[in-house]
């Protein structure tokens, strides 16, 4: 195993979703849904396979997918993007952060992300040669610490890779902290990767405010989303990039040599889910903030201290309060004890002990499923 790969291990999802599968258990780990997204998403699919979309779609993305993005952008926020030069296609999120690292990071830049932090961008920013920076989010509100941030910024800082709505913590980025993050940018002249994968899951009728709205920002972004949440299919591992026409050449460039490309008959369906506009993703949203409360009110029941999100798939708690002190043991032992996984928030940490004692939970799941969970852990309390 190379060097910089070292000390990435096996990641926390794969782990924990086998151990649910081995041990039947409810799973609150990974964070996918257990239900499908808009029929007319999955009906496109079926369609373009069946009418012969199988072959290698274009290198960036097909044109009408590439159209769709941009008029998304165009509804939901008022940017405004050419979809020839400044939208790209990628495999998911996950290859677009992965390529916007390896894009854009030299070896021994310093990438400054908010931990704790999906696992995925230790990984890319270590393949990439860089060093992450963490600038730790605290509960119980897991505010920004603008100071921090402006410490952990360097001579080395290349960029800040954020990430509103937050996995795993389920904080949303107020515009008070989007602009304080813009003001660290432009100061410091850094480039900002924004994942906006969760932007439609925030809830309390909060907003969701994408950095590249910000003066002096659109020029300096990479915006990054996925419609595994937004259409509710993880596995079809559609996603995209936004930004200006450099920015986007670049990351084009790493992706054509880790993909090329991918998802023919996923694409023109993720165009037509795009083209519905705001009715399905308002209502998936209010779908998910009652089956937030669902989990948070019955966790809390349990004894927890829960830390009730904004945004996202997921719900973070300290164990403490139980008796426990150690959340990988409190994981592990679970699902053979209860029949439920969860996910220790230790794995989303630089150093674990800062999130020894959190475990997150994965609310995306049906209400009886979730009421399910919540009866097999009733003996906890
Ligand atoms: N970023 C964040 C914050 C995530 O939680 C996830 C998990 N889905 C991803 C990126 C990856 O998205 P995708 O499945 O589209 O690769
Ligand atoms: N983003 C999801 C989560 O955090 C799934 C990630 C994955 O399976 N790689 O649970």
């Amino acid at each position: 195993l190379a060097r910089r790969l070292h000390g990435l291990g096996t990641t926390i999802f794969a782990e924990m979703t086998a151990l649910a599968v081995e041990t039947g258990s409810v799973n609150l780990g990974q964070g996918f849904p257990d239900t499908d997204g808009p029929v007319e998403v999955l009906e496109a699919a079926v369609e373009a396979i069946r009418s012969g979309v199988n072959q290698y779609p274009p290198g960036p993305g097909t044109a009408e997918l590439r159209h769709a993005v941009a008029e998304h952008q165009l509804r939901c926020y008022g940017l405004s993007w050419d979809p020839d030069t400044e939208v790209l296609v990628t495999t998911g999120a996950t290859e677009a952060i992965a390529a916007a690292m390896l894009a854009l990071v030299e070896p021994g830049d310093e990438v400054v992300a908010l931990e704790p932090f999906y696992d995925s961008y230790g990984a890319s920013v270590a393949m990439a040669g860089g060093v992450l920076v963490p600038v730790t989010l605290r509960p119980p509100s897991y505010a920004l610490d603008v100071d921090a941030l402006r410490a952990a910024v360097t001579p080395r800082t290349r960029l800040i890779l954020l990430n509103s709505p937050h996995n795993p913590t389920g904080a949303v980025l107020s515009p008070e902290e989007v602009a304080a993050v813009a003001a660290v940018a432009v100061e410091h002249d850094l480039l900002v990767v924004s994942d906006e994968v969760y932007e439609h899951m925030v809830y309390d009728g909060r907003a969701h405010v994408p950095p590249a709205t910000l003066e002096g920002m659109r020029e300096r972004t990479v915006s990054v989303s996925s419609a595994g949440k937004t259409f509710s299919v993880t596995g079809w591992k559609v996603g995209w990039v936004t930004g200006p026409a450099e920015l986007v050449t670049a990351v084009r460039t790493a992706k054509q040599f880790l993909t090329y490309t991918s998802g023919a008959p996923f694409q023109p369906a993720v165009a037509a889910g795009l083209r519905l506009g705001q009715p399905p993703l308002d209502a998936l949203r209010d779908s998910l903030q009652g089956k937030r409360d669902l989990l948070c009110a019955g966790l809390r029941d349990l004894g927890l201290e829960v830390f009730t999100p904004a945004g996202t798939y997921f719900v973070t708690t300290d164990i403490r309060p139980l008796g426990f002190d150690d959340g990988v043991e409190f994981c592990r032992a679970l699902p053979r004890r209860y029949g439920v996984v969860a996910i220790p928030s230790a794995v989303f940490y630089a150093d674990s002990e800062r999130g020894r004692h959190l475990v997150r939970w994965a609310f995306c799941k049906r209400d009886d499923t979730l009421a399910l969970a919540l009866e097999k852990l009733a003996p906890l309390r």
